[in-house]
């Protein structure tokens, strides 16, 4: 995987930039208070919005969506396991009762730092006295053939709802002719060995032993393949070997078959081929591989790290744009006396959310602003049914059913809305319960022609190009 700590500046790129305006600039809301647009209704830009809820300045937050999703269980919407709104809540709901934040659904596509402006696209520009850009991260093909054109991403609750839809379909698709085996219909290949193709890959043998239920004619834990390929030699390249290894054998006992040092060298409708030649048939690649900055850090003229994210302040203000702060998985912000920058992952993004309020409202009161400083609160992993993987600060860690039940109640927790965490709750313990996975409706968004022969691929190219469209 190339570096992606080292940074280049996008003095090429056609920015809208200019003239540095005054830090405490006149107020652009038309209420006689400071405007502070902040883009994104992620993590990041859900707690800068919260932060701000209630003091001295209005803040307009701006989402293509208009909901706040919980990433992190993506791949249990994608897996059967929940619904989407299980872990999607209502951005508007959300600030109800908070007078001084306003939601504008709309796609940001350009950002005039001159005249400070934000563009929207179809509707008039928003000014702003502060920017706050949180609009994240999306997948990162790493310019290998064919994964942009025939890989499932998984970034967006419509990326997890199309991706049920056709492991669904494809198991539907086998029972209407068996003949697909050969040509690698039931062959569901995961890239990357990092938390997501994890938990993707203990989720999916999970879903074959459910779909077992539903299928009389075939034993979909015998003709269902879960491939999990890693470049480097571990999976859960971050944690402890002992935990690698551990994550490594409770995937291997429950049927998944997972190969390291695997790097993928180019990818089609039929395969995947790896650069040691090995050809593995299949008509699902789920990347999980990485991901780089949202293209909207492109909007302003700064330095940005090779995954394009912007290289903030210790303030986490742009550098040349004091009131544009970035935060959250589009910034790269240094790490407090080493080396690199901190992981894209959710905690780093609330923390650098919430500073950057403290900060504009530093700069509206005229105080000095100050340098980001990140509490590690631990990572954690889960395999599948009782069994997880966690580090806490402190060199403390553990594994198996007391991480996995550590696991289910941080993650429910830290799901946004009551609401959502009910259900969340609910639906896992029936899961649990009926070592079931409940959410198994495919929903297309284009109706499926019945007659369509298994080798044609027509119907997800279709559903795969609209949602490119959508996310563009
Ligand atoms: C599948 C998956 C699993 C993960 N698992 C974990 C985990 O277990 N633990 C962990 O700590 N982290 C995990 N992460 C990472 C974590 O989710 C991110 O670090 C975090 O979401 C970053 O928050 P953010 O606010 O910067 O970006 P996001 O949460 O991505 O939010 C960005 C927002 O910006 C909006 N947006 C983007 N472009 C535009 C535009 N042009 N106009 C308007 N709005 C726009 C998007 O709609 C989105 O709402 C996972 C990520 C993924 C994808």
């Amino acid at each position: 995987m190339p570096d992606m700590t080292q940074s280049t500046t996008n003095g090429d790129r056609p920015a809208l930039h200019g003239r540095m305006r005054s830090d405490t600039s006149p107020n652009t809301s038309g209420t006689g208070r400071p405007h502070v647009v902040v883009i994104g209704a992620g993590f990041a830009g859900l707690d800068v919005a919260k932060e701000l809820t209630g003091t001295e300045c209005d803040v307009t937050l701006v989402d293509r969506n208009n909901y706040h999703k919980f990433q992190p269980l993506l791949y249990e919407v994608a897996m059967a396991g929940l619904e989407p709104d299980d872990i999607a809540h209502n951005v508007r709901h959300i600030f109800q009762d908070s007078e001084n934040v306003t939601f504008r659904l709309g796609t940001v596509s350009g950002i005039d730092a001159d005249a400070q402006l934000v563009q929207v696209r179809g509707s008039d520009p928003i000014p702003y006295d502060y920017l706050v850009m949180a609009a994240g991260a999306v997948s990162n093909d790493f310019g290998i053939p064919g994964v942009k054109e025939h890989g499932f991403p998984l970034k967006n609750v419509p990326d997890a709802v199309n991706l049920r839809n056709h492991v669904l379909r494809q198991f539907e698709r086998y029972d209407r002719n068996p003949g697909g085996a050969e040509m690698g219909a039931l062959n569901f290949v995961i890239v990357g060995g990092g938390p997501t193709g994890v938990e993707m890959a203990g989720a999916l043998v999970e879903l074959f032993d459910t779909l077992n239920e539903d299928f009389q004619a075939f034993d979909t834990r015998k003709v269902g393949r879960c491939i999990l390929l890693e470049m480097q030699e571990d999976l859960l390249p971050p944690y402890r070997s002992s935990l690698q290894k551990y994550t490594r054998n409770v995937l291997e006992r429950r049927g998944v078959e997972v190969q390291t040092g695997a790097v993928v060298d180019r990818v089609s409708e039929r395969d995947v081929m790896l650069k040691d030649g090995t050809r593995i048939p299949t008509q699902t690649l789920i990347w999980a591989a990485g991901v780089q900055a949202s293209p909207v850090a492109n909007y302003v003229q700064s330095e940005q790290a090779r995954d394009g994210r912007l290289v903030v302040n210790d303030d986490l203000s742009v550098a040349d744009h004091p009131n544009v702060f970035a935060v959250g998985d589009m910034a790269a912000m240094r790490v407090e006396n080493g080396d690199g920058f901190h992981p894209q992952l959710a905690q780093v993004a609330m923390q650098s959310g919430r500073h950057a309020a403290k900060q504009i409202l530093n700069r509206i009161r005229e105080r000095e602003t100050g340098r980001f400083s990140y509490t590690d609160l631990g990572q954690m992993a889960t395999i599948g049914r009782n069994a997880a993987v966690a580090e806490l600060p402190g060199g403390i860690a553990f594994k198996g059913f007391f991480a996995w039940v550590l696991w289910v109640f941080i993650h429910i927790a830290k799901i946004v809305g009551f609401r959502n965490r009910l259900s969340a709750f609910v639906n896992w313990g029936y899961n649990y319960f009926t070592y079931s996975r409940s959410a198994r409706l495919i929903l297309d968004i284009v109706p499926i022609d019945d007659d369509i022969p298994l080798e044609v691929e027509e119907v997800d190219q279709k559903i795969r190009e609209q949602l490119k469209e959508v996310s563009a």
